[in-house]
């Protein structure tokens, strides 16, 4: 089995071959740590989730590092704005974040180093820089200069122009390239700030990727990922700091997931179409936001809807009901050789979806041995998708929401009407089933007792 990627660098699919079968290294950026992660924000997590199970699937050892930016500049706009304190608010969003994806299913990565740890070794590679001639000093800034790599821009592909165009330069008169780009820059006393050679200061934002991923992977690893909007200048900016000195590798691959829209538009809070995890996640099961992100391809744009989400409920639903009342244990030797194969071609999720219908549809038909083995493949397949890891009769509980009857409260309910139609007072028996299904609560009686589900 031969695992295909879309390298951004080489602009076509190509065969991935680790630098070493035996361990397989990625490193994929992580957020800046300001405000509630939003809808965006998540689909790099579950896009890289995914392939890092797929990896731990193939090979025998897979090290996955993802960043946490905790020094940034809309940090501290942030912090002027509340009066919050900057560690506050880093350690509150962080927290949050964490939560957040949790929901979603993403595992967490073998590292997630914070920026503001790694100070120490951006001093190190910027004085590295001056050295080599690919950086200067300037009015208390120093600058990568661009023109003294001359295969700058490989990545995006930008010719000169639209790269000092999409830069978005300031005026900055410290410049002696408009497309250079500052590796450290001056902290007032009212930022944060560390002590380096160039006085007090902090780093400029691509810095640490450089300096984290060699730590933690080595100077050459196998993927590098993120998404599509990180391409310019920021994975640019990385490959720049991280190879001009030499004959260093840095990433062999590089991956990025496409733009996400809402509601047919471009995010925005003025448009109401701006939604965070946590305001999803308040209406519906992460399990079904994650279905929802996982059903277009990641490489495609994403248009994230409301209904988009309560449709793959619905789905989850069929594969839960498959599930139900199967009391096997998954048997992880099982194979599911076409769903590895669909993610095995450059992560096409829709198709492996599709084959996770036609499990549960054989599943619905099958008996006996035959409904055994499908059960089986169903779950194996979704646990590489990061999907139908929980009791069937757990998602269709559902999560109480606030104000309604919690599970206890149901089964004691459950447990009165039990009761009553025992000693056959039909009247009592149907008035708890009533009440129940005026709060959504729904009964099934079946041979084995009563079950229920939350409408
Ligand atoms: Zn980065």
């Amino acid at each position: 089995m031969t695992l295909e990627i879309h390298d951004t660098l080489r602009r076509e699919k190509v065969t991935f071959e680790p630098r070493d079968e035996n361990h397989v290294r990625l490193y994929v950026c992580g957020p800046t740590v300001y405000d509630y992660a939003h809808i965006g924000n998540a689909r790099p997590v579950v896009v890289f989730d995914v392939l890092c199970r797929l990896l731990k699937h193939i090979y025998p050892k897979v090290t996955y590092v993802r960043n946490i930016t905790d020094v940034d500049d809309k940090i501290n706009a942030a912090a002027k704005e509340s009066g919050e304190s900057i560690q506050a608010i880093t350690e509150r969003t962080t927290k949050i974040f964490h939560q957040d994806m949790a929901a979603l299913g993403a595992h967490d990565p073998d590292h997630e180093p914070r920026a503001t740890d790694h100070i120490d070794g951006m001093i190190a590679l910027t004085e590295k820089l001056l050295k080599s001639g690919n950086a200067y000093e300037a009015e208390g800034h120093v600058l990568f200069s661009v023109p003294s790599m001359p295969d700058y821009g490989k990545l995006s592909n930008l010719n000169r122009d639209e790269l000092i165009a999409g830069a978005r330069v300031e005026v900055a008169p410290y410049k002696k390239d408009p497309a250079d780009f500052v590796l450290w820059k001056p902290s007032t006393d009212d930022l944060p700030g560390w002590d380096s050679p160039w006085g007090r200061g902090r780093p400029g934002w691509h810095l640490e990727c450089s300096v984290m991923s060699e730590k933690f992977l080595g100077p050459e690893f196998d993927i590098h990922g993120g998404g599509q909007d990180l391409i310019f200048p920021h994975h640019e900016n990385e490959i720049a700091q991280s190879t001009c000195m030499g004959n260093i590798g840095f990433a062999k691959y590089w991956m990025h997931n496409g733009y996400l829209m809402a509601e047919g538009e471009k995010m925005s809070k003025s448009l109401g179409n701006f939604y965070t995890v946590q305001d999803l996640l308040s209406e519906f099961p992460g399990e079904a936001i994650r279905l929802a992100l996982l059903k277009t391809h990641y490489r495609q744009p994403l248009d994230f809807t409301k209904d988009g989400i309560a449709e793959a409920k619905r789905e989850l639903d069929g594969f839960y009901g498959a599930l139900r009342g199967w009391e096997g244990h998954p048997d992880s030797k099982m194979e599911t050789p076409a769903v590895i194969a669909a993610l095995s071609d450059d992560l096409n999720t829709p198709l492996a979806l599709s084959h996770l219908h036609e499990l549960a549809g054989d599943i619905n038909k099958a008996e006996g041995e035959e409904k055994a083995e499908a059960s089986n493949c169903l779950l194996i397949a979704g646990k590489l998708l990061g999907l139908l890891q929980q009791d069937p009769e757990d998602w269709f509980k559902g999560s109480a929401a606030e104000g309604s009857l919690d599970d206890a409260a149901i089964d004691a309910l459950i447990a009165d009407r039990n009761q009553a139609r025992e000693q056959k007072d039909f009247t009592r028996s149907d008035k708890i089933r009533d009440e129940l299904a005026e709060q959504g609560i729904l009964l099934e009686d079946g041979a084995d007792g009563t079950t229920w589900k939350r409408g």
